[in-house]
Formats: C-alpha cells, sequence, structure tokens
C-alpha cells in the first residue's frame, strides 16, 4: 500500500500542494521550520486519522485561515482509495472516502495505515505512564477499531464511579449502590487490560529482536506490563480486580478517586534487567522507540497483508552512523523520511530516494 498523490490546503504552513510520491523511499530535506515535520503529520493523519502531534485538530489549520483539508489518494493490494479529510475552526471534520461520507473510525478501508516515529517519541521511555498507556491503546485500535468503543466505555464507567464516590463522602448510605458500577467497571476493564497484554506480548517479542539485531550481544531488552491487578493468568482478572476494588474501597471514597484498572497501569522497559527510564542512555532510549515502531510496522503487515507507510522525523541525525544504515536496508514499505541535510542520509538510502526540497511551505 502507498500514497501517490497528496495535496493540501491551507494545512499549517502550506497554503496549497499538490504532489506524487514514490513507491519507496521519499526525502523531505531543507532547514528548519520550513514544513517538513508538517508534511509527515498531514500523511500521518490522512493514512491513520489521527493526529499524530496536535493537541487540537484546530491547530493543523493554517493560522486565521477558517478550514484546511487533506486529500490523499492510495493504492492498496484492493484497488485504488482516495482519502478527504476537511477541518473546521468552528465544528467537527468531515471524512470522505471517494464520494462517501464516514463518520466512524471502523467504517474506514482497514489496508490503510502508517507508522509515525518521531524524536519525541523518547517520551514513551521518559515520560508519565499514560503516553504508555496511549501509545499501546493506539495500537490495538490500529487492530483492532472496536477496542476505541472498549476504551470509552471504561473510562464513561470509571467517571461515573468517581462521582459516586464522591458523594458517598457526603451520603454514606449511597455505597449500597456502588456493586453495580464495580461489575461494570471490571467488565471493561478486564477487556482492556486483556487486549492491551496480548497485544503487548506480540509488540514486544518483535521489538526485542530488532533491539537484538541493532545492539551488541550482551544487551538485551524486556518489555512488561504493569498492573496492580494480577493479570498473569486472564481467567483470575476479574477476581482480583474485584477483591481489591473492595480492599481499596474506603481509600478510594476518601480521594473520590478509583486507585486501580487500567487507567492506572504501565509499561517497563528494560535493558539487561535496569528500567530504561533511569538507566539507558539517550540513544538507547531512542532506540528503543525505534524498535517498537519496527515492530508495529512489521505486525501490521502480517495482520493487513501490506505494510504500512512508515514516517520517520528527523531520526537519521539521532543516530549513530551504523545503526542509520541497518533501520533502512530493507524495501519493505513506502518510506517519509525528514532531514535537514542529506550529509544525514546514508549513500545506498539516497540513491534509491525521491528527493524534495521543502522550503516555506513549498
Ligand atoms: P525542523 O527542521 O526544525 O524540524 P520543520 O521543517 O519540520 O523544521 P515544521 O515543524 O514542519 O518545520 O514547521 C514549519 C512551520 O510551520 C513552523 O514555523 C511553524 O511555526 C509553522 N506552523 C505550525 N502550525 C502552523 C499553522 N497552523 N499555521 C501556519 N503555520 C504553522
Ligand atoms: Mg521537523
Amino acid at each position: 500500500m502507498y500514497l501517490y498523490n497528496l495535496r493540501l490546503y491551507d494545512f499549517r504552513n502550506f497554503s496549497e500542494l499538490n504532489t506524487k510520491f514514490n513507491n519507496g523511499i521519499n526525502i523531505f530535506y531543507g532547514d528548519n521550520a520550513q514544513g517538513k515535520t508538517n508534511l509527515l503529520e498531514a500523511i500521518y493523519f490522512i493514512s491513520e486519522l489521527r493526529a499524530a502531534r496536535a493537541f487540537k485538530e484546530s491547530e493543523l489549520i493554517k493560522y486565521e485561515r477558517p478550514l484546511a483539508f487533506i486529500k490523499g489518494e492510495f493504492k492498496t493490494n484492493t484497488g485504488p482509495i482516495t482519502r478527504q479529510v476537511t477541518f473546521y475552526r468552528d465544528r467537527k471534520k468531515e471524512v470522505k472516502e471517494g464520494e462517501n461520507k464516514k463518520n466512524k473510525r471502523s467504517d474506514l478501508c482497514p489496508d490503510i495505515s502508517a507508522v509515525y516515529f518521531s524524536p519525541d517519541d523518547v517520551d514513551l521511555i521518559k515520560g508519565e505512564p499514560g503516553l504508555r498507556r496511549r501509545f499501546i491503546d493506539n495500537i490495538v485500535c490500529q487492530f483492532r477499531p472496536t477496542f476505541y468503543k472498549y476504551l470509552q466505555d471504561y473510562q464513561r464507567v470509571l467517571a461515573e464511579r468517581n462521582m459516586l464516590l464522591k458523594s458517598i463522602k457526603v451520603k454514606p448510605e449511597l455505597i449500597k449502590t456502588l456493586d453495580p458500577w464495580d461489575n461494570q467497571l471490571i467488565e471493561f476493564g478486564f477487556r482492556v487490560i486483556s487486549e492491551r497484554i496480548s497485544m503487548l506480548s506480540k509488540i514486544s517479542q518483535k521489538a526485542k529482536d530488532y533491539f537484538k539485531s541493532f545492539s551488541p550481544p550482551e544487551s538485551h531488552l524486556d518489555i512488561k506490563y504493569k498492573s496492580e491487578i494480577d493479570f498473569t493468568n486472564l481467567s483470575l482478572i476479574k477476581k482480583d480486580y474485584s477483591k481489591k476494588l473492595i480492599e481499596n474501597r474506603k481509600k478510594d471514597i476518601g480521594r473520590s478517586f478509583t486507585s486501580l484498572g487500567p487507567h492506572r497501569d504501565d509499561i517497563e522497559f528494560l535493558i539487561n534487567g535496569r528500567d530504561a527510564k533511569y538507566f539507558a542512555s539517550q540513544g538507547q532510549q531512542r532506540l528503543i522507540t525505534l524498535c517498537l515502531k519496527f515492530a508495529q510496522r512489521s505486525l501490521l503487515s502480517t495482520e493487513k497483508g501490506e505494510f504500512p507507510i512508515l514516517l520517520l522525523d528527523d531520526v537519521m541525525s539521532e543516530l549513530d552512523e551504523g545503526h542509520r544504515k541497518l533501520i533502512l536496508d530493507d524495501e519493505k514499505s513506502q518510506v517519509f523520511i525528514t532531514t535537514t541535510d542529506l550529509k544525514f542520509i546514508p549513500d545506498n538510502i539516497l540513491k534509491k530516494a525521491s528527493l524534495y526540497l521543502i522550503n516555506n511551505g513549498r
């Protein structure tokens, strides 16, 4: 699957763009602040219908302009697909495939997908647990678009339960009404946890293999799901969850907050048994995130029968020469790379790439 044509209108610093791409390697090069990352962001959005870095979708609209659009023309194994997204400042975005409006992510053509690597991804190792939960949740959604609904259900019940905890503080007799909420929380929470650990075990196996191939023989990576709930045996999760919710009730009422469940879980990355968050070098942390992205790409390709588009933002300047050569020695998918200088791109990659000089939104 690949993107062969992209059109933009008032997207970030691009007023208008209409350009063709090669189905192999495409390189966007140019000085800082010209629009290289913005282009990757547009490609990611049109492929995944999710923002790679924008906090609000309205940030994607060019300053002072009322709307923006991205139109992508893809070739997939099952035929061509044209997808268009229009963003408005004052209402919800509109998504179309061909002439058909699409309201739900799960209605979109499942063949199109992308994996984005940005230098900010080290936050996945160094940052807050919420980032790691979002990472795994997004991947599960890529494979199972209905997972998004489970997550929403879980969040809704969690919010309701927290409200009730607050009310119980003032009106203790309301505690009688807590059980049904706990049961729903356990039901939805179980689905979230079990989908996460099943996806994590697949992705970590692959990521560990990549890490091994990129690292000296003595270093190895481990990836672990962390939860207060005992998940070592799937069939016992609900029981343990329920037991611990009851144990924590008093504390939870005091804080008006549910202290355990998938919204509190985390993922741990270990190099030779030590937490990478505290002990790994900057380069090793970067390598872990790169391996995770490559693992994600490899799994997506097995699942969908097509390789996702690979978007590598500024990754070349971050890696030493040996790693640079390694990361693109396959030619499996369409790749977009940004760089401030072509000297960071190894010759073997340059030779087969299409080059695009990005200059002030053109
Ligand atoms: P670097 O090499 O520093 O990473 P870049 O080429 O990747 O640079 P981008 O992140 O793509 O640069 O940003 C290009 C410019 O787009 C920036 O100057 C930024 O301020 C501008 N920009 C961001 N959002 C908008 C927007 N909504 N409207 C107009 N311009 C924007
Ligand atoms: Mg950039």
